[in-house]
């Protein structure tokens, strides 16, 4: 075994991650008497849910009627059929409880004249079960949400006495032979020390892996460490072929423009200055949801209908609203175009480009946040001793294409979640077995080898193949010819990790070290990625296959499974969960309502 000095900590609770999730996780894990450690590889309100901008949606009926059963219909139909029924209800039954939590904890949230919380519309939002206008369902804080909301649960978290681990990197998780997590090892980057934290559940929130990709509206730091780290483990990740393009990235820069902005009356043109989402979705036009419109996008830029001198991108318009509505609603998106773009809002359009943006894929879990480890008789066992929660995971809440606004209520209501089913299954101060010494072991033989890794291929060369790989072969648009060759390349990339070289063997901010260690994860989402993609004989949500351009429930009305260790895989499915938590008779949907049909907007 490799020589290193462990720090041993034990607690009840180790949350992986400060963002939305793992705070709203922390918290009420410490408000269950759990003792509970949060750790954090970036400062908690570094996180990327700071980005966040457009808003939470959740249906308060503010400015004009509104009720959870149609905000269950446009889940169901915005996920394409492959959300879990029980969980989209559970999500948006609890979203109103979790945003007046949040107006109590303190988040400081736009006001309506009456002083209500201001919602606005978004994409995918509706009325009537899609028959009526849009709805104003997302709550927001000007286009800040994100920030509003996380510096308000990290204050509500150390009011709580919750104990944070800042820049500490989790590197695996520790396993007990008969296969229960039984705590994770991190590395302080200050100064170099390991840590075993000793637990009786560990919950991963560690977000998304848009890093994967060459282009994505994500921080630096979405490398889906938590993902990489139950790939390891032997655990499968879910979905993972589902993955987000945004219409509005910053054409060059990738940097979000909020679906708000469309909300508040923004449009998209080509270069024959047509509004050309009329003609796609005749109902709800720009605000139709996010695959449809980034579909649309790349068709017009297709058909010779790009704008710029290489007719590669589209126009965003907000130059008709008034300045003070932009100064008012959208004051973070004015100085983004400013800054990015070189672009003054109030006359003139924004160049966009559809942009990889969030990963519906993810860790199996239940709606109490439990992870999910299939066995052949029971499709939802429980994964003992493991979590997790927020964009890591897969409820699924979100299915095949997540609704804008829907992710931040997912954090907070599936967040709240998780404390309230671990304070169900564990107690505090409860006896926990000795840590299993040979999966330590491993771990720390993994960590030395990679630390002392002097092969050919320098971690940026392997890092920007893989981008590019996943970026040509699969986009918004895939092929069976783009993701045969995707899954040669990317697995081919992730054999070629074996080679990989690290200059810098120090242990204290080796920021060389950390970001091999991140490669290696975003190498498991990347081959999980392609792998259940090119299997995926159909199209659904935000996987467009060009070769089988339906959806085909019969066939595949089900969630992918993908194992991944070095560039070898493993694929397998489990069925989709379709029933309602409640009956009509106790107030529940009408189940023919959410019944699969047709999706138009
Ligand atoms: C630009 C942008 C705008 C968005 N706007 C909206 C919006 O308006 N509405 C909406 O609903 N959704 C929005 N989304 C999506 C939503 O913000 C994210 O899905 C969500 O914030 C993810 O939260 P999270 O808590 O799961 O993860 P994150 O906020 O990404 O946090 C991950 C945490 O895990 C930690 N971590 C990761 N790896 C490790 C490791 N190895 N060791 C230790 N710690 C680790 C990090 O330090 C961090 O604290 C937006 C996303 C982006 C990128």
């Amino acid at each position: 075994m490799a020589a290193y000095e462990l720090i041993r900590h034990d607690y009840d609770v180790a949350v992986v991650g400060a963002g939305g999730a793992g705070l709203r996780a922390t918290l009420g894990m410490a408000e269950q008497g759990l003792r509970t450690a949060c750790i954090t590889k970036v400062f908690p309100t570094r996180s990327h849910t700071v980005a966040a901008q457009g808003g939470i949606a959740a249906s308060l009926a503010n400015m004009g009627p509104d009720n959870w059963h149609w905000h269950l219909y446009d889940t169901v139909k915005g996920s394409d059929w492959l959300g879990d029924v029980d969980a989209m209800e559970y999500l948006v039954r609890n979203a109103p409880d979790a945003i007046y939590e949040l107006e109590h904890y303190g988040v400081p949230f736009s006001r309506t004249e009456q002083g209500t919380i201001y919602q606005r519309p978004f994409g995918g939002h509706t009325t009537e079960y899609g028959q009526g206008p849009p709805v104003q369902r997302t709550c927001a804080a000007a286009d800040r949400t994100g920030h509003a909301i996380l510096h308000t649960l990290y204050g509500q978290s150390l009011k709580k006495k919750a104990e944070f681990f800042i820049e500490y990197f989790a590197v695996d998780l520790v396993m007990s032979s008969d296969g229960v997590c039984q705590g994770v090892i991190a590395w302080n980057l200050d100064d170099g020390t390991l840590h075993l934290f000793n637990t009786s559940m560990v919950v991963l929130a560690t977000g998304g892996y848009g890093r994967a990709y060459f282009s994505a509206t994500s921080a630096h730091t979405c490398t889906g460490d938590g993902n990489g780290m139950v790939a390891r483990a032997g655990l499968p990740l879910q979905d993972m072929e589902f993955v987000q393009f945004h219409p509005t990235g910053i054409y060059g820069a990738g940097v979000l423009i909020t679906e708000g902005a469309r909300g508040e009356g923004g449009y998209l043109t080509n270069s024959e200055g047509e509004r050309f989402m009329e003609r796609y979705a005749p109902t709800y036009k720009d605000l139709a949801s996010r695959d449809v419109v980034s579909r649309c996008m790349t068709l017009e830029i297709r058909e010779g209908r790009g704008v710029g001198p290489e007719g590669d991108h589209i126009y965003l318009h907000l130059d008709h609203l008034s300045p003070e509505i932009l100064a008012e609603r959208l004051p973070g998106i004015t100085e983004s175009a400013k800054v990015f773009a070189g672009v003054d809002l109030t006359r003139d359009p924004i160049p966009v480009l559809p942009t990889v943006h969030y990963n519906m894929g993810g860790i199996p879990t239940n709606y109490w946040g439990e992870v999910i480890n299939p066995t052949d008789e029971d499709p939802d066992a429980v994964q003992p001793g493991l979590m997790a929660v927020g964009e890591a995971a897969s409820a699924s809440v979100h299915g095949a294409n997540r609704l804008g606004s829907n992710s931040l209520t997912d954090l907070v209501v599936l967040g709240r979640a998780t404390a309230i089913r671990a304070g169900q299954t564990i107690s505090p101060g409860q006896h926990r077995p000795e840590p299993d010494t040979e999966s330590v072991s491993c771990v720390l033989d993994r960590f030395d080898r990679i630390r002392h890794a002097s092969g050919a291929i320098p971690t940026a060369a392997l890092r920007v193949d893989m981008q590019r790989a996943m970026q040509r072969d699969a986009a918004v648009f895939r092929s069976s010819e783009t993701l045969a060759n995707g899954v040669a390349e990317v697995c081919g990339l992730a054999g070629d990790f074996a080679d990989v070289n690290v200059t810098d063997r120090s242990m204290i901010w080796n920021s060389d070290l950390m970001e091999t260690l991140e490669l290696d994860n975003l190498l498991a989402c990347a081959v999980t990625t392609v792998v259940s993609a090119e299997a995926r004989t159909e199209s659904r949500g935000a996987h467009a296959h060009e070769d089988y351009p339906d959806r085909n429930d019969d066939d595949w009305r089900m969630h992918s499974l993908a194992w991944a260790v070095g560039g070898e895989y493993g694929l397998g499915y489990r069925p989709v969960h379709t029933e309602t938590l409640t009956s009509p008779e106790m107030g529940g949907i009408d189940p023919a309502i959410i019944e699969p049909k047709a999706r138009v907007y």
